[in-house]
Protein backbone atom coordinates (compact mmCIF):
# COMPACT_ATOMS: atom_id res chain seq x y z
CA UNK A 1 0.00 0.00 0.00
CA UNK A 2 3.00 2.80 0.86
CA UNK A 3 4.57 4.21 -2.15
CA UNK A 4 6.97 7.17 -3.20
CA UNK A 5 4.22 9.66 -2.14
CA UNK A 6 2.55 8.58 0.82
CA UNK A 7 2.61 5.77 3.78
CA UNK A 8 -0.55 4.29 5.15
CA UNK A 9 -1.26 4.41 9.01
CA UNK A 10 -4.23 3.09 10.35
CA UNK A 11 -6.03 5.24 12.61
CA UNK A 12 -9.06 3.14 14.16
CA UNK A 13 -11.07 0.86 12.64
CA UNK A 14 -11.90 1.15 9.43
CA UNK A 15 -9.87 4.62 8.82
CA UNK A 16 -7.02 4.98 7.69
CA UNK A 17 -4.03 8.03 7.84
CA UNK A 18 -2.75 8.32 4.33
CA UNK A 19 0.88 10.23 5.22
CA UNK A 20 2.62 12.47 2.60
CA UNK A 21 6.51 11.50 2.02
CA UNK A 22 8.66 14.34 2.66
CA UNK A 23 9.91 16.07 -0.24
CA UNK A 24 7.21 13.60 -2.77
CA UNK A 25 5.43 16.17 -3.88
CA UNK A 26 2.26 15.23 -2.43
CA UNK A 27 3.02 17.60 0.78
CA UNK A 28 -0.60 17.05 2.39
CA UNK A 29 -2.06 14.50 4.21
CA UNK A 30 -5.51 12.45 3.25
CA UNK A 31 -7.40 10.25 4.78
CA UNK A 32 -9.74 7.41 3.91
CA UNK A 33 -12.95 6.16 5.93
CA UNK A 34 -14.89 2.75 5.87
CA UNK A 35 -18.32 3.52 6.30
CA UNK A 36 -19.73 -0.72 5.87
CA UNK A 37 -21.42 0.45 2.70
CA UNK A 38 -19.52 3.50 1.36
CA UNK A 39 -16.34 4.82 1.49
CA UNK A 40 -15.12 8.27 2.12
CA UNK A 41 -11.62 10.33 1.06
CA UNK A 42 -10.79 13.32 3.16
CA UNK A 43 -8.46 15.55 0.71
CA UNK A 44 -6.45 14.83 -2.30
CA UNK A 45 -3.01 15.69 -2.07
CA UNK A 46 -1.19 18.29 -3.48
CA UNK A 47 -0.41 16.17 -7.02
CA UNK A 48 -3.03 14.71 -9.40
CA UNK A 49 -0.33 11.68 -10.15
CA UNK A 50 -0.50 11.15 -5.97
CA UNK A 51 -4.09 11.46 -6.33
CA UNK A 52 -4.33 8.48 -8.40
CA UNK A 53 -2.90 6.40 -6.22
CA UNK A 54 -4.95 7.52 -3.15
CA UNK A 55 -8.15 6.43 -4.77
CA UNK A 56 -6.51 2.83 -6.18
CA UNK A 57 -5.34 2.78 -2.64
CA UNK A 58 -8.72 3.56 -1.05
CA UNK A 59 -10.56 1.00 -3.36
CA UNK A 60 -8.43 -1.53 -2.87
CA UNK A 61 -8.36 -1.31 1.82
CA UNK A 62 -12.50 -0.64 0.82
CA UNK A 63 -13.32 -2.87 -1.70
CA UNK A 64 -15.72 -0.17 -2.91
CA UNK A 65 -15.40 2.91 -5.05
CA UNK A 66 -14.97 6.48 -3.39
CA UNK A 67 -18.70 7.44 -3.26
CA UNK A 68 -17.89 11.06 -1.34
CA UNK A 69 -14.81 13.08 -1.21
CA UNK A 70 -14.53 16.18 1.24
CA UNK A 71 -12.14 18.61 0.60
CA UNK A 72 -11.33 20.49 4.29
CA UNK A 73 -10.11 23.84 3.18
CA UNK A 74 -9.22 25.02 -0.69
CA UNK A 75 -5.43 24.87 -0.31
CA UNK A 76 -3.90 23.05 -3.13
CA UNK A 77 -2.36 20.28 -1.12
CA UNK A 78 -5.86 19.55 0.17
CA UNK A 79 -7.40 19.26 -3.63
CA UNK A 80 -5.34 18.90 -6.86
CA UNK A 81 -5.46 15.69 -6.53
CA UNK A 82 -9.81 16.31 -7.15
CA UNK A 83 -9.30 15.12 -10.80
CA UNK A 84 -8.54 11.57 -10.27
CA UNK A 85 -11.99 11.27 -8.52
CA UNK A 86 -14.46 12.20 -11.13
CA UNK A 87 -17.13 9.50 -9.96
CA UNK A 88 -17.57 10.81 -7.21
CA UNK A 89 -19.33 13.30 -5.27
CA UNK A 90 -17.23 16.17 -3.44
CA UNK A 91 -18.29 18.06 -0.04
CA UNK A 92 -16.67 21.33 1.39
CA UNK A 93 -17.87 24.63 3.27
CA UNK A 94 -20.23 26.93 1.12
CA UNK A 95 -17.08 29.25 1.71
CA UNK A 96 -14.53 26.76 0.11
CA UNK A 97 -16.64 26.03 -3.01
CA UNK A 98 -16.58 29.81 -3.78
CA UNK A 99 -12.87 30.14 -2.96
CA UNK A 100 -12.16 27.31 -5.84
CA UNK A 101 -14.87 28.38 -7.87
CA UNK A 102 -13.50 31.91 -7.79
CA UNK A 103 -10.13 31.28 -8.57
CA UNK A 104 -11.26 30.10 -12.04
CA UNK A 105 -9.47 27.60 -14.61
CA UNK A 106 -5.71 26.67 -14.06
CA UNK A 107 -4.01 29.83 -15.64
CA UNK A 108 -0.67 27.41 -16.09
CA UNK A 109 1.55 30.30 -17.17
CA UNK A 110 0.98 32.16 -13.94
CA UNK A 111 0.70 29.31 -11.78
CA UNK A 112 4.57 28.48 -12.97
CA UNK A 113 5.58 31.38 -12.61
CA UNK A 114 4.33 31.88 -9.07
CA UNK A 115 6.15 28.77 -7.91
CA UNK A 116 9.18 29.72 -9.78
CA UNK A 117 9.35 33.07 -7.49
CA UNK A 118 8.62 30.49 -3.96
CA UNK A 119 11.61 28.42 -5.57
CA UNK A 120 14.24 31.60 -6.32
CA UNK A 121 13.40 32.94 -2.62
CA UNK A 122 13.75 29.37 -0.99
CA UNK A 123 17.20 29.00 -2.51
CA UNK A 124 18.08 33.19 -1.45
CA UNK A 125 16.79 31.26 2.15
CA UNK A 126 18.44 28.03 2.16
CA UNK A 127 21.86 30.05 0.92
CA UNK A 128 21.48 31.86 4.30
CA UNK A 129 21.29 28.96 6.55
CA UNK A 130 23.58 26.77 7.81
CA UNK A 131 21.74 24.16 10.41
CA UNK A 132 20.83 20.91 8.93
CA UNK A 133 17.39 20.38 9.65
CA UNK A 134 16.25 23.51 8.35
CA UNK A 135 18.54 22.74 4.90
CA UNK A 136 16.92 19.15 5.03
CA UNK A 137 13.70 20.98 4.75
CA UNK A 138 14.26 23.58 2.36
CA UNK A 139 15.19 21.02 0.08
CA UNK A 140 12.32 18.90 0.56
CA UNK A 141 10.27 22.09 0.04
CA UNK A 142 12.16 22.65 -3.70
CA UNK A 143 11.27 19.07 -4.81
CA UNK A 144 7.57 19.33 -4.07
CA UNK A 145 7.54 23.03 -6.02
CA UNK A 146 9.53 21.34 -8.80
CA UNK A 147 7.04 18.28 -8.39
CA UNK A 148 3.81 20.63 -8.54
CA UNK A 149 5.43 22.93 -11.60
CA UNK A 150 5.78 19.67 -13.65
CA UNK A 151 2.53 18.96 -12.36
CA UNK A 152 0.83 22.23 -13.65
CA UNK A 153 -0.10 21.56 -17.11
CA UNK A 154 -2.37 18.31 -16.53
CA UNK A 155 -3.85 20.26 -13.40
CA UNK A 156 -8.07 20.66 -13.67
CA UNK A 157 -10.06 22.61 -10.94
CA UNK A 158 -12.54 20.51 -9.43
CA UNK A 159 -15.11 22.22 -7.35
CA UNK A 160 -17.10 20.67 -4.97
CA UNK A 161 -21.01 20.22 -5.49
CA UNK A 162 -22.22 19.49 -1.85
CA UNK A 163 -22.39 22.23 0.46
CA UNK A 164 -22.73 22.83 4.15
CA UNK A 165 -22.23 25.36 6.51
CA UNK A 166 -21.39 23.89 10.15
CA UNK A 167 -22.28 20.41 9.90
CA UNK A 168 -23.19 17.65 7.72
CA UNK A 169 -23.72 13.87 8.69
CA UNK A 170 -23.00 10.88 6.19
CA UNK A 171 -24.18 8.14 7.85
CA UNK A 172 -23.05 4.37 6.91
CA UNK A 173 -24.06 0.58 7.69
CA UNK A 174 -20.65 0.47 9.87
CA UNK A 175 -20.60 3.97 10.94
CA UNK A 176 -21.07 7.68 10.59
CA UNK A 177 -19.22 10.78 10.00
CA UNK A 178 -19.54 14.54 11.08
CA UNK A 179 -18.11 16.57 8.65
CA UNK A 180 -17.97 19.87 10.96
CA UNK A 181 -16.64 23.60 10.25
CA UNK A 182 -16.43 26.18 12.99
CA UNK A 183 -15.59 28.59 10.55
CA UNK A 184 -11.84 29.64 9.36
CA UNK A 185 -8.62 29.57 11.36
CA UNK A 186 -5.87 28.44 9.75
CA UNK A 187 -7.93 28.78 5.88
CA UNK A 188 -10.94 31.55 5.81
CA UNK A 189 -12.99 28.48 6.04
CA UNK A 190 -11.69 25.23 7.71
CA UNK A 191 -13.98 21.96 7.94
CA UNK A 192 -12.66 18.49 10.00
CA UNK A 193 -14.07 15.09 9.85
CA UNK A 194 -15.31 13.27 13.01
CA UNK A 195 -16.02 9.96 13.80
CA UNK A 196 -17.76 9.62 16.69
CA UNK A 197 -17.75 5.55 17.18
CA UNK A 198 -13.71 5.64 16.87
CA UNK A 199 -12.97 9.13 18.26
CA UNK A 200 -11.21 10.19 15.77
CA UNK A 201 -11.10 13.41 14.05
CA UNK A 202 -9.52 13.77 10.67
CA UNK A 203 -8.64 18.04 11.28
CA UNK A 204 -7.39 19.16 7.69
CA UNK A 205 -4.40 21.71 8.31
CA UNK A 206 -6.12 22.95 11.88
CA UNK A 207 -3.87 19.97 13.50
CA UNK A 208 -0.32 19.37 12.49
CA UNK A 209 2.22 16.35 13.99
CA UNK A 210 5.69 18.55 14.96
CA UNK A 211 4.76 20.19 11.39
CA UNK A 212 4.80 24.58 11.92
CA UNK A 213 1.50 25.48 10.97
CA UNK A 214 1.13 27.73 8.59
CA UNK A 215 -1.07 30.96 9.36
CA UNK A 216 -0.46 33.37 6.46
CA UNK A 217 -3.92 34.62 5.08
CA UNK A 218 -5.50 33.04 8.35
CA UNK A 219 -6.49 34.45 11.48
CA UNK A 220 -4.58 32.74 14.50
CA UNK A 221 -7.19 33.97 17.31
CA UNK A 222 -9.79 32.23 15.29
CA UNK A 223 -7.85 29.24 15.20
CA UNK A 224 -7.10 29.11 18.66
CA UNK A 225 -11.18 29.55 19.63
CA UNK A 226 -11.69 26.94 17.16
CA UNK A 227 -9.40 24.36 18.26
CA UNK A 228 -10.72 25.01 22.29
CA UNK A 229 -14.16 24.75 20.90
CA UNK A 230 -12.95 21.01 19.42
CA UNK A 231 -11.68 19.82 23.16
CA UNK A 232 -14.22 20.91 24.58
CA UNK A 233 -17.10 19.05 22.19
CA UNK A 234 -15.42 16.38 20.50
CA UNK A 235 -14.02 13.15 21.99
CA UNK A 236 -10.90 12.69 20.71
CA UNK A 237 -8.28 9.74 20.94
CA UNK A 238 -7.08 9.57 17.24
CA UNK A 239 -5.83 12.54 15.45
CA UNK A 240 -4.89 12.10 11.85
CA UNK A 241 -3.57 15.80 11.30
CA UNK A 242 -2.86 17.64 8.26
CA UNK A 243 0.80 17.35 7.95
CA UNK A 244 2.49 14.77 10.20
CA UNK A 245 2.52 11.19 11.33
CA UNK A 246 -1.50 10.38 12.99
CA UNK A 247 -1.45 10.93 16.62
CA UNK A 248 -3.22 11.46 19.78
CA UNK A 249 -5.19 14.82 21.29
CA UNK A 250 -2.20 16.22 22.41
CA UNK A 251 -1.59 17.36 19.07
CA UNK A 252 -4.71 19.73 19.57
CA UNK A 253 -2.65 21.49 22.31
CA UNK A 254 0.68 21.45 20.94
CA UNK A 255 -0.52 23.82 17.88
CA UNK A 256 -2.74 25.88 20.51
CA UNK A 257 0.44 26.72 22.21
CA UNK A 258 2.52 27.21 19.42
CA UNK A 259 -0.18 30.13 17.92
CA UNK A 260 -0.65 31.59 21.35
CA UNK A 261 3.66 31.77 21.52
CA UNK A 262 3.80 32.91 18.22
CA UNK A 263 1.65 35.46 19.08
CA UNK A 264 3.43 36.77 22.06
CA UNK A 265 6.67 36.53 20.62
CA UNK A 266 5.23 38.61 17.42
CA UNK A 267 3.50 41.45 19.34
CA UNK A 268 6.81 41.69 21.38
CA UNK A 269 9.12 41.94 18.17
CA UNK A 270 6.33 44.71 17.07
CA UNK A 271 6.60 46.60 20.32
CA UNK A 272 10.79 45.89 20.31
CA UNK A 273 10.82 48.64 17.66
CA UNK A 274 13.98 46.17 16.11
CA UNK A 275 13.44 45.60 12.48
CA UNK A 276 11.75 42.70 10.60
CA UNK A 277 14.99 41.84 8.82
CA UNK A 278 16.74 41.51 12.73
CA UNK A 279 13.82 39.62 14.26
CA UNK A 280 14.37 37.05 10.82
CA UNK A 281 17.44 36.83 11.49
CA UNK A 282 16.68 34.95 14.87
CA UNK A 283 15.56 31.98 13.11
CA UNK A 284 12.68 29.89 14.23
CA UNK A 285 11.22 30.30 17.50
CA UNK A 286 12.87 28.20 20.34
CA UNK A 287 11.24 25.08 21.40
CA UNK A 288 9.91 24.53 17.14
CA UNK A 289 13.28 24.23 16.05
CA UNK A 290 13.23 20.50 15.50
CA UNK A 291 9.54 21.04 13.74
CA UNK A 292 9.00 20.21 10.13
CA UNK A 293 8.52 22.98 7.63
CA UNK A 294 10.63 25.45 10.22
CA UNK A 295 11.11 27.39 6.66
CA UNK A 296 7.37 28.53 7.15
CA UNK A 297 7.83 30.07 10.48
CA UNK A 298 9.66 33.10 8.36
CA UNK A 299 6.76 32.89 6.48
CA UNK A 300 4.12 33.28 9.40
CA UNK A 301 6.39 35.70 11.67
CA UNK A 302 6.68 38.47 8.27
CA UNK A 303 3.07 38.25 7.77
CA UNK A 304 1.82 38.68 11.33
CA UNK A 305 4.64 40.98 11.97
CA UNK A 306 3.44 42.96 9.23
CA UNK A 307 -0.55 42.61 10.36
CA UNK A 308 0.01 44.15 13.65
CA UNK A 309 2.24 46.90 12.05
CA UNK A 310 -0.87 47.46 10.24
CA UNK A 311 -3.15 47.49 12.80
CA UNK A 312 -1.13 49.78 15.12
CA UNK A 313 -1.04 52.48 12.67
CA UNK A 314 -4.78 52.31 12.18
ZN1 LIG B 1 -3.57 24.35 4.30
Amino acid sequence: MNNEYFTIQQASEGIWGVISVPGSGSLGNSAIIDLGDLTVVVDTTNLPHSGALLRHTAEQLTNKPVKYVVNTHFHGDHVNGNQQFMKSEFISTVWTRDLLSDMGEVNIDLMQQNIQKIITSLNQVRSTQKDPHMLTEIDYDLSVQRALYDAIPSLCRVIPTITFEDKLVIQGTKRTIEVLSYGGGHSLSDAVVYVPEEQTLIAGDLITTKTIPVIPYGNPYAWIRILKRIQKDLKVDTVIPGHGEVSNSDRITDVIRFLENTITYVSGAVKSGKSESYWLEQGVLKGYEDWHLPQYFRWNFRWLFNSMLVQNNR
